[in-house]
């Protein structure tokens, strides 16, 4: 059974001070919920985050790592230091670096794999630009994505990732994918993983959509069968938005 999962990507968005706000409302009004929920938030705002919300459900992810324990990577952050902070989840791959941090299929795999490693659950995320859409593209271009980025990860860690389809033409533009374009690639994305590895990981893996969700569409969103929970950005910044669609 599949928990329904909701995480935020402030991105590059709030000051520790700012973040510490949003924490007082959002962990008041988050008391009681079932669904799951994670706020992904800025390195700098990720130990404020983990105090504030002791005590609560509520999850802790940043949105990259480095791959290696330590080293000679200027202004890189190691699994070791975000989990000694408690981060549980780790945004990996998100179309924003691939376009501008020349994060590849190689180097997503690479995070994955030692996210895995360090007990980091990885959101991994895939997605189209609107070109590769337009062309007919958008599910080969997925495949590749995800057959990279899960390339010698065996079953008993892939059964716990969470995959997040962000078509790149529906991120930040207010332009949603219907309910059944999201639908329709997160059952392919299961599908993929069947074949990759076998039924029972495809029925435990979690996959969101991403891209625009708002309280209006979120519950249209989140009734489609194999959407398990959404990616959410500009929405994630208020609490009271957020929450919104965690009530979907
Ligand atoms: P958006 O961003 O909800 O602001 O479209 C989603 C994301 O990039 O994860």
């Amino acid at each position: 059974m599949r928990v329904p999962f909701i995480a935020g990507n402030w991105k590059m968005f709030k000051t520790t001070a700012e973040a510490v706000a949003f924490a007082d409302e959002f962990k008041k009004l988050y008391q009681g919920t079932d669904v799951r929920a994670a706020i992904c938030a800025p390195f700098t705002q990720l130990a404020a985050l983990k105090a504030s919300f002791k005590g609560t459900d509520i999850k802790l992810g940043a949105q990259n790592m480095h791959f290696e324990d330590e080293g000679a990577f200027t202004g890189e952050v190691s699994t070791n230091m975000l989990k000694e902070i408690g981060v549980d989840y780790c945004i990996i791959g998100h179309s924003e670096r691939r376009q501008y941090f020349n994060e590849t299929d190689e180097t997503v795999n690479k995070k994955v794999a030692k996210a895995f490693a360090a007990g980091i659950v990885p959101i991994l995320c895939v997605g189209e630009v609107l070109e590769e859409r337009d062309a007919g593209k958008a599910f080969d271009v997925v495949k590749k994505q995800l057959t990279g980025a899960l390339s010698g990860l065996g079953a008993d860690l892939v059964r716990k990732i969470v995959i997040a389809y962000e078509p790149v033409w529906a991120i930040g533009t207010g332009r949603t994918a219907t309910p059944e374009q999201a639908n329709e690639m997160c059952a392919y994305i299961r599908k993929l993983v069947e074949e990759l590895y076998d039924d029972l990981t495809a029925d435990d893996v979690i996959i969101q959509y991403g891209g625009s969700v708002k309280p209006a569409n979120a519950s249209d969103i989140m009734n489609m069968d194999e959407i398990d929970g959404a990616l959410v950005g500009g929405a994630s910044l208020n609490a009271k938005e957020f929450m919104e669609i965690i009530n979907f």
